[in-house]
């Protein structure tokens, strides 16, 4: 037997390992089984090169639990190890490594620390995180020299032993003696949790325990004549050993991307809209399948994500700094060798391959979009408001997506038509510009509530866009920066005739000393702060006293309401008080001799504007409903 000490250069890591890095502890599986892959694969290789002649046999590797003696197992049959090798891997490659880990870890922050972890283990040495012992039996593929099985083993002191073993296998076991703060390893389920996280997808067979299965028994039938079915055991396999995104795009149909789709998310029974099927090998390698979910109203609720590997092996779930923001709404893989999982996320952000991954990805996702655009386009405008939060998302925050996605974006109007940015400009050009040659783009955020500003545009002609999505407001604002000499503007922020230039303007009814006199009127009925009164020559067939909300000042409200201030609403002028000088109405409140008379005839009309605006409430609410039963009684 060879004693040895682990040579120590900085301080003992097994205490570091053991008590710093209490984050995340289940690596430690996902450390052993990439080990018992790396090993696997590296015998297949050497098999298809002619170097190992021998059969290769089963290559599953298999997780074994013993609760009795503590101890989880992970054995495979790879190319194994040899003394020298153990020595030099395991003692010293290993070690070293694993000590390098802690002192990059000791001067990071919490987050930094648990990107770190979280993307690159401490490798072979995690094991110890949640053993008090481990034991290595390996026995080397090699059918000559020095091929003897050895014995490995450690307790967490810089001291081994090393042993000559009786294995006659190809192959290793790693033997992990689960330490007490450490026992929930030794349960069943969150092992299964933990391999059904990380091993989903390897590229060998991972078993684990045995699963029970339903079968229908051949040929007989139960007492009533039914099938008869019986429960069989059978081993658990773990994984998918080849997932869709390693297949070729050209053999694949819809139906296997949607199958894929669940065993992805087995919890989420919403069908994907499409998919994209990214395979790159150059300028580095990537492939994956994106999904585009329906997105609607919550985005900030998200339960899928996607799922970032390393050649099949699960890295994480939050792909922030690597794919830009708006992408990450949607779902699927991706798998990288060239993304640099051992840095932190900061690092992350500005790495070159990393961006160029992400712009990659962009394209990719705009390619899609346009391709479906241009040959589908009704079955486009179908899921125009499942991936419109998408698409806008990514035209808000990525200026290289919106210079291709303004071919495809669309604008839905109130009759439910859609067009795009440059078909809706040419509609518009003709109907809809301003007293200086402006385009005015008319929208509505809430067809109910704006109802009566919605048919008085609509009875003059003019076109009425929907904007009642999650993120229209804010797309509106990178709209106007993008579109030349154009407004957005909403139906109630004026009245229509001063927002779009008028050739046969109504001549007024009432002079301008009338006009003048209506204004005091109707000042007294409302808080001057918040109101200002305006006379202007509207159709009889309009209301006598409407409401209107400019376009700036609201959005100003809109911004601070996001802010969480609750104050724009006391500013002056925030609201327009309009009195319509032609309708008959106004002119009798006008020519009533009865001050107190006029004063409430004045005050009912302005408050059957503001119960059009939702803006009566309370107090004055009440006062209304009774003034009102008076009139009618009158
Ligand atoms: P890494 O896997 O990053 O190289 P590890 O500390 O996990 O680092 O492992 C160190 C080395 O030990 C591996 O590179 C490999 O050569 C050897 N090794 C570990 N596990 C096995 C195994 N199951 N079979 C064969 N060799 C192994």
């Amino acid at each position: 037997m060879q004693k040895g000490s682990i040579k120590v250069q900085t301080e003992n890591i097994f205490p570091i390992i053991k008590k710093f890095l209490y984050s995340d502890h289940e690596i430690f599986l996902r450390e052993l089984i990439s080990n018992a892959v790396d090993a696997t694969q590296k015998l297949s290789t050497l098999a298809s090169l002619g170097k190992y002649k021998d059969e290769l046999g089963d290559l599953t590797i298999h997780v074994e639990l013993d609760k009795a003696k503590r101890t989880l197992t992970v054995k495979d049959r790879g190319i194994g190890m040899n003394a020298e090798e153990i020595d030099k891997y395991i003692n010293q490659i290993a070690f070293s490594s694993a000590e390098e880990f802690i002192k990059k870890y000791k001067g990071k922050s919490e987050a930094d620390r648990n990107a770190l972890i979280g993307h690159f283990g401490l490798g072979f040495y995690s094991s110890f995180m949640v053993s008090e012992k481990v034991e290595i039996i390996s026995k080397t593929y090699r059918k000559s020299g020095a091929n003897k099985a050895v014995r490995w083993e450690c307790d967490g002191s810089p001291e081994y032993t090393m042993e000559e073993s009786g294995r006659k296998e190809r192959g290793t076991d790693v033997i992990l003696h689960i330490h007490e703060e450490s026992t929930e390893f030794l349960e069943e389920q969150q092992i299964l949790e933990i391999l059904r996280k990380y091993c989903k997808f390897l590229p060998v067979p991972i078993q684990f325990g045995m699963e029970k299965r339903y079968e229908k028994v051949e040929g007989e039938k139960d007492k009533d004549g039914n099938d008869k079915y019986e429960t069989v055991e059978q081993p658990r396999i773990i994984n998918n050993t080849h997932p869709l995104w390693t297949q070729k795009p050209s053999g694949l149909k819809d139906e296997d991307y949607r199958k894929f789709y669940t065993e992805l998310y087995p919890l989420n029974f919403e069908e994907p809209l499409f998919h994209i099927h990214l395979n790159v090998d150059y300028p580095f390698n990537l492939t994956g399948i994106l999904y585009f979910p329906r997105v609607r109203k919550n985005i900030d609720v998200q339960r899928d994500k996607i799922q970032l590997y390393c050649n099949q092996v699960f890295v994480t779930d939050s792909v922030e700094g690597i794919v830009p923001d708006f992408l990450t709404l949607l779902h699927g893989v991706i798998d990288s060798p060239d993304i640099p999982l051992n840095v932190s996320r900061s690092f992350l952000q500005s790495d070159s391959n990393v961006k160029k991954i992400s712009s990659h990805i962009m394209k990719k996702v705009a390619d899609k979009l346009e391709e479906l655009f241009k040959g589908e386009r009704t079955d486009f405008e179908k899921k125009w408001e499942d991936i419109k939060v998408f698409i806008q998302y990514g035209m808000i925050s990525e200026p290289k997506f919106y210079e291709r996605a303004e071919k495809f974006a669309l604008f839905r109007n109130l009759d439910g038509k859609c067009f795009t940015f440059e078909e809706y400009r040419q509609y518009i050009e003709k109907i809809q510009k301003d007293k200086d040659g402006k385009l005015i783009y008319l929208y509505t955020t809430d067809p109910l509530d704006q109802h009566s500003f919605i048919e008085s545009a609509r009875n003059r002609g003019y076109d009425v866009l929907e904007m009642t999505g999650l993120l229209d407001n804010h797309f509106i604002n990178t709209l106007e920066q993008k579109f030349e000499n154009s407004q957005f503007v909403r139906v109630d922020a004026d009245t229509v005739d001063k927002l779009i230039r008028k050739e046969d303007a109504a001549p007024s009814k009432l002079s301008e000393e009338d006009k003048k006199k209506l204004e005091p009127i109707f000042n007294r009925q409302v808080d001057e702060k918040q109101y200002r009164v305006v006379v202007e020559d509207l159709g009889e067939d309009d209301l006598p006293v409407l409401i209107t909300q400019p376009e700036f000042m609201r959005r100003m409200k809109d911004m601070s309401r996001l802010g969480g201030h609750e104050m724009m609403g006391e500013l002056p002028g925030f609201y327009n008080l309009v009195v319509n000088a032609n309708h008959p109405l106004v002119s009798d409140i006008l020519n009533e001799k009865d001050e107190g008379r006029q004063a409430e005839m004045a005050r009912q009309v302005t408050d059957l504007a503001r119960l059009a605006q939702n803006l009566l409430k309370g107090e004055e609410l009440t006062r209304f409903i009774q003034r009102s039963v008076k009139f009618v009684g009158n």
